[in-house]
C-alpha cells in the first residue's frame, strides 16, 4: 500500500474558474498563467482543461515546449522573455510571443535568423522595479522596435505591486498613462487581483493565475467567496493512528502542545516533506471526516497531529482534506504565514497528483 496522500485535482473546476474570469473582464482575452508547473499542479494534467482559454503564459522554455509538442496550437506567452539569444531558435521554431524588458533582447532578436516575425511584449516598469523600460523610455524603445524587421505585432505589458491591496493601482496606471498614452499599442497589464478588483486595467489581454485555481490574490479566502471561483485542487490524506492524551501529555517534536484534559488525537500521513508549511502552527485549520478541526503541534516531515475533540467517530483510515474543497488553501497559508501561491506551488514531487471529479 502506498502512503495514503494524494493532491487531486478537480478539472472541471479549470473551466469554471475560466468563466468567472471572462464574466469579470468580458472585452479582454485571457492569458491563463501557468507557470511553475500550472502553480503546482502538473501543467501536463491541467492544459486540457483549460483549452477555451485564448493563450497560456510561463516562464520556462521547457514548460512552452511540453505545451506546444502536447498539442496546443495557441499563443504562448514567455512572461519573463527568453533568457539568452540562443533561446530565440526554439522561441522560433515553437512560434512563442515574448515579453522584451532589456534592450540586449531587442539587440538579439534584431540579429536572430527567423523564420517569420516574432511578436513581442515591450515590457513597461511602472513601479514594480522587477523588470522593463523606464517610463521615459517607452517610446523611444517602441520606435526602436518598430524598425526591426524581425519584430511583427508588439503589446504594451506591465505588471502592478499592490493590485490586491487598499493601495490599488492607481499610481502605476498614471504611470502607465503618462508614458504610453499615445502609444498605439494593445495593453496587457492585470494580474489576478487587478482581473477582479480593477477594471479600468483589463486593457485587451489578462493574466491571471491565481484566480485560475480558485485561491484569493489578497490570501484571503473571504475576497473571493462570492466570485464562483472552486478550488482546483484538494490535498487529502488519511489517520494513520490515534493517540489518547492525558491532561500535561505533549505531542510531537519540541513538545509545543499540550493537553489540558483527556483529548484524542489523529496523526495523519503529511508532512513538510509533502509541501505542507512547517510553519502551520497548533490551530491551523484541517478537515478531518466531515469536520473542522485544528493541527496540534509542530508539523514534522512525514506527519502532522489533529485534534480529534470534534471528530469523536473519526478512527484509523478516516479521510483527511489539508486543502481544498472544503477548507481554502488561502485559510492554511494565513496559519502559516504564507499564502495560497506557495503552498500550491510547493507541493512536492513525492506526492501523487490524480484527476478527480
Ligand atoms: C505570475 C504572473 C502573473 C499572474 O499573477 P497572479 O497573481 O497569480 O494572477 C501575471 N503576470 C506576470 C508577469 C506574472 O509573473
Amino acid at each position: 500500500m502506498p502512503r495514503p496522500i494524494t493532491a487531486t485535482l478537480h478539472l472541471a473546476a479549470f473551466d469554471n474558474n475560466l468563466q468567472v474570469i471572462r464574466r469579470q473582464a468580458p472585452g479582454a482575452k485571457v492569458w491563463s498563467v501557468v507557470k511553475a508547473n500550472a502553480y503546482g499542479h502538473g501543467l501536463k494534467h491541467v492544459w486540457r482543461s483549460l483549452a477555451n482559454t485564448d493563450g497560456f503564459a510561463l516562464l520556462d522554455l521547457a514548460e512552452a515546449v511540453l505545451l506546444r509538442e502536447s498539442g496546443w496550437q495557441g499563443p504562448i506567452l514567455l512572461l519573463e522573455g527568453f533568457f539568452q539569444p540562443e533561446d530565440l531558435a526554439l522561441v522560433d521554431r515553437y512560434q512563442l510571443t515574448t515579453a522584451v524588458h532589456s534592450d540586449w533582447q531587442l539587440a538579439a532578436i534584431a540579429d536572430a535568423r527567423l523564420t517569420a516575425p516574432l511578436n513581442i511584449y515591450l515590457k513597461l516598469n511602472s513601479g514594480m522595479n522587477r523588470l522593463g523600460f523606464a517610463p521615459d523610455r517607452i517610446r523611444s524603445v517602441w520606435q526602436q522596435a518598430q524598425g526591426i524587421a524581425n519584430i511583427g505585432a508588439m503589446t504594451l505589458m506591465s505588471h502592478f505591486a499592490t493590485a490586491d491591496e487598499a493601495r490599488g493601482v492607481t499610481q502605476q496606471m498614471a504611470t502607465i498613462d503618462r508614458a504610453a498614452a499615445d502609444l498605439p499599442l494593445p495593453r496587457c497589464l492585470a494580474n489576478s487581483a487587478a482581473t477582479l478588483w480593477h477594471p479600468d486595467t483589463h486593457g485587451s489581454w489578462v493574466r491571471p493565475g491565481i484566480i485560475l485555481y480558485g485561491a484569493s490574490p489578497s490570501g484571503n479566502s473571504a475576497d473571493i467567496a462570492a466570485t464562483g471561483l472552486q478550488a482546483t485542487m484538494s490535498l487529502r490524506s488519511e489517520i494513520i493512528a490515534v493517540q489518547t492524551l492525558k491532561s500535561g501529555d505533549c505531542v510531537g517534536y519540541g513538545w509545543r502542545y499540550t493537553a489540558s484534559a483527556v483529548q484524542r488525537i489523529g496523526i495523519v500521513a503529511c508532512g513538510y516533506a509533502d509541501g505542507y508549511p512547517r510553519h502551520a502552527q497548533s490551530g491551523t485549520p484541517i478537515w478531518v471526516d466531515g469536520v473542522l478541526t485544528r493541527t496540534v503541534g509542530t508539523v514534522s516531515m512525514d506527519m502532522l497531529a489533529v485534534d480529534l475533540t470534534p471528530c469523536p467517530q473519526a478512527a484509523i483510515g478516516a479521510e483527511v482534506e489539508l486543502w481544498g474543497r472544503h477548507l481554502p488553501v488561502d485559510d492554511v497559508a494565513a496559519a502559516a504565514g504564507t499564502l495560497g501561491y506557495e503552498l500550491l506551488t510547493a507541493l512536492t514531487p513525492r506526492v501523487p497528483v490524480e484527476a478527480g471529479a
